[in-house]
């Protein structure tokens, strides 16, 4: 679903990410962990095309992103959430996730506002009884506490209908029982519906239970890639950890 290779993309003289290679497969959890600064959004910034690496290829669902904008990722089935929220703060919650489910139909803003045909809408309630927001469909996004804001990053995401999912620190900030649900939530997602996960995250009772592969990063490189029981033995995986 998603090939890195030879990932290379330099800051000035701060190589963020060296040389990175990385294949997700079709209908897994693919975490990507590592120590601050690691490199792991930004490796989800080239994916999305937000920046364009120095060097090295990137393919999703078997095309060259090389020459697609940002925006048309949507389109062809990827989506994704921010470590730091992106939002309409001013908007309400349901009109957050309409703005992500009228993505097919093109057009600006005010126009995917405006337009609520009753499948739509009905896919929009059906998206945040999913993510536990439905009897907040009518607040200000802005209103919402902070892990109610991240469930609503996803539910946008989600109203893409997308393939590919890519989540960067889905659980921070979130409490134990939010935890419990994003965990069951994103299961269901590959099981049943056929999604593909990249899911960047520290919280690392998450990734240990859902992911079936990781790949860890330090300093910009892979230093370890596994299941979650081969990268936790690793030294290397430990060494990176403990020196944080
Ligand atoms: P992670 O998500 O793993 O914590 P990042 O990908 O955000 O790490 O950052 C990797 C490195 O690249 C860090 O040293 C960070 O300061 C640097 N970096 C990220 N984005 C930029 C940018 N837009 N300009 C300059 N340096 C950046
Ligand atoms: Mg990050």
């Amino acid at each position: 679903m998603i090939e890195v290779e030879n990932l290379t993309l330099r800051f000035g003289g701060l190589v963020a990410v060296n040389d990175l290679s990385l294949v997700v497969r079709p209908r897994t959890i693919h975490a990507l962990i590592g120590p601050n600064g690691a490199g792991k959004s930004t490796t989800f910034n080239c994916i999305s095309r937000l920046y364009r690496p120095t060097s090295g290829r990137i393919r999703v669902l078997g095309r060259d992103v090389s020459g697609l904008r940002p925006q048309d990722l949507a389109p062809l089935g990827v989506a994704r959430t921010f470590q730091n929220l992106e939002l309409f703060g001013g908007l309400s919650v349901l009109e957050n996730v309409l703005i992500g489910a009228h993505v097919h139909c093109g057009g600006g803003l005010r126009e995917r506002l405006a337009a609520r045909p009753p499948a739509v809408i009905g896919h929009v309630e059906h998206l945040l009884e999913r993510v536990g927001l439905a009897e907040f469909r009518h607040a200000q996004a802005s209103a919402l506490d902070f892990g109610r804001q991240k469930m609503l990053e996803l539910a946008r995401a989600l109203a893409i209908r997308p393939r590919i999912l890519l989540l960067d620190e889905p659980a921070a900030g979130l409490r134990n029982r939010e935890i419990g649900a994003l965990d069951r939530l994103l299961n269901e997602l590959v099981e049943r519906d056929g999604l593909t996960v990249l899911l960047v995250e520290h919280v690392m009772q998450l990734v240990m239970a859902i992911s079936h592969r990781v790949t860890v990063m330090n300093f910009g490189a892979r230093i370890a890639e596994g299941t979650p029981a081969e990268v936790r033995r690793d030294p290397l995986v430990v060494e990176a950890y403990l020196g944080q």
